[in-house]
């Protein structure tokens, strides 16, 4: 009888799968927040779910397979299942139809950045429980980082039209959030307990263009939906700010004297692809490698602490040998900080897949070998520099064994980690969230290890 009564009483529940991007992240926030507004339970788990929404990636190969996977893994479980996310945008065969010819049963599709589609079709099949319990969810909505970070996304959609990226034709053109409301998530963020915002969106310095850098209000003050504007609100916040997917665009130079005034984090995340001038042209991609070298001196002239993260293709359609050496000079030069580095997968739908020359699969690799084992020496410099000093960094885990922290040059997830041990003195141990001041005494290319000092 009491299960009964318990039963009747339970809120509907739904089943959660996020996969992909921090973009994607924000996305399955939003629909999480939602879901809890309306009062449905939520859980990260198949059991007790009367309904799971999977939200997919469809960027590349394995994360289309990644997210079929998980399709069939929750039909297998549960059997009623709405699916959300990038693959879903994919048009024809390549996405919304493979999935519906692979899992018929499926409740529904949509593309990315869809609350209100999913939340239809959820209510459809499993109704809104009548009561929900509104004030238990807090201003800042749900959120799927550890609490004291968390991503900020500032708009949706992209207007290059790289030649290796499909990201445009799944996610459409630039479209930004206006100012006021970013900031007053970021506040409420902040508010929560949040000590590191990550600004993402798909081209972040683009900010605002499509809105013509439309005025909004701040807290009643008028503030252009603007890159700079949003850089100098944001580091009013007094909490850690990271800059991530920054094309190089000129105005981006303006931000960085606030990085060396402390605003925001010295850091900046900003794709590269290549440095040949002719590859550039051939990925539609701006500026040249000789103008990113002057600007990169110019940034660290301003702000000597900066920390430039980049990606690079290695083997993109027609690359010569003398192309890659001017690639691989240019790392020499710019001696980066963080490097990522991606053969060129021809993705589906990629107008660079009809490109002449392809490189062949093995030529690609070796000069993403080449060009990582160069990175690595840089890297592995880059952190020796930092022996011997001290500096403050962001606790992400604890345990009795040690502390796993992270500097200011290390966004999560991609960057490097702050290794130290846990001091025996009870009163001394700090816990996630906390910051605390690190004397660096050892590293590899990718982290560093210190003790508190
Ligand atoms: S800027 Fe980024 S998202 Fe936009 S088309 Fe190029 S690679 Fe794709």
């Amino acid at each position: 009888m009491q299960d009964d009564t318990f039963s009747a009483k339970r809120p509907p529940s739904v089943g959660f799968v996020s996969l992909g991007c921090p973009k994607a992240l924000v996305d399955s926030e939003r629909i999480l927040t939602q879901l809890k507004v309306e009062g449905y339970n939520v859980s990260a788990s198949y059991e007790g779910a009367d309904l799971i929404v999977v939200n997919t990636c469809g960027f590349i190969d394995s994360a289309v397979q990644e997210s079929l996977d998980a399709i069939g893994e929750a039909m297998h479980a549960n059997g009623k299942v709405i699916v959300t996310g990038c693959l879903g945008a994919k048009n024809g065969n390549e996405g919304k139809d493979m999935i519906t010819k692979l899992h018929p049963k499926v409740l529904a599709v949509t593309g990315p950045h869809a609350t209100e589609e999913v939340m239809q079709a959820v209510h459809i099949h499993l109704p809104k429980p009548h009561d929900p319990f509104i004030d238990l969810v807090p201003d800042h909505g749900v959120k799927l980082t550890p609490k004291h970070y968390a991503y900020l996304k500032i708009s949706e959609g992209c207007n290059h039209r790289c030649t290796f990226c499909i990201i445009p034709s799944m996610r459409g053109d630039l479209v930004s959030r206006p100012i006021g409301e970013v900031i007053r998530e970021a506040e409420s963020l902040k508010k929560a307990g949040v000590k590191e915002l990550l600004v993402v969106s798909q081209d972040t310095s683009a900010y605002g263009v499509d809105l013509k850098y439309r005025t909004d209000f701040v807290n009643g003050r008028p503030v252009k939906t603007q890159f700079q504007q949003l850089a100098e609100e944001l580091g009013e916040l007094g909490i850690w700010v990271r800059m991530h997917y920054v094309y190089p665009y000129p105005h981006v130079d303006r931000v960085v004297p606030l990085m060396a005034e402390g605003k925001i984090l010295p850091y900046l995340d900003i794709p590269f692809q290549h440095s040949h001038p002719d590859v550039l042209k051939r990925m539609k991609r701006p500026a040249s490698g000789e103008r990113n070298i002057e600007r990169i001196r110019a940034w660290r002239n301003t702000c000597p602490d900066i920390t430039l993260r980049s990606t690079f293709i290695t083997g993109f359609p027609g690359e010569t040998e003398d192309e890659f050496k001017h690639l691989l000079d240019f790392i020499e030069e710019a001696q980066l900080d963080r490097v990522g580095v991606f053969a060129y997968s021809p993705v589906d739908g990629a107008v660079a897949n009809a490109l002449d020359n392809p490189v062949p699969e093995e030529v690609k690799e070796e000069r993403r070998a080449r060009l990582m084992a160069l990175q690595e020496k840089i890297s592995l410099s880059r952190n020796e520099a930092k022996l011997g000093k001290v500096m403050q960094v962001l606790v992400d885990e604890t345990d009795e064994e040690g502390i796993v922290a992270r500097s200011k040059a290390d966004a999560p997830e991609i960057d490097g980690n702050v290794f130290i041990p846990m001091p025996e003195n009870q009163t001394q141990q700090p816990k996630p969230g906390d910051f605390i001041n690190v004397l660096i005494d050892d590293c590899d290319e990718h982290d560093l290890w210190g003790r508190i000092a």
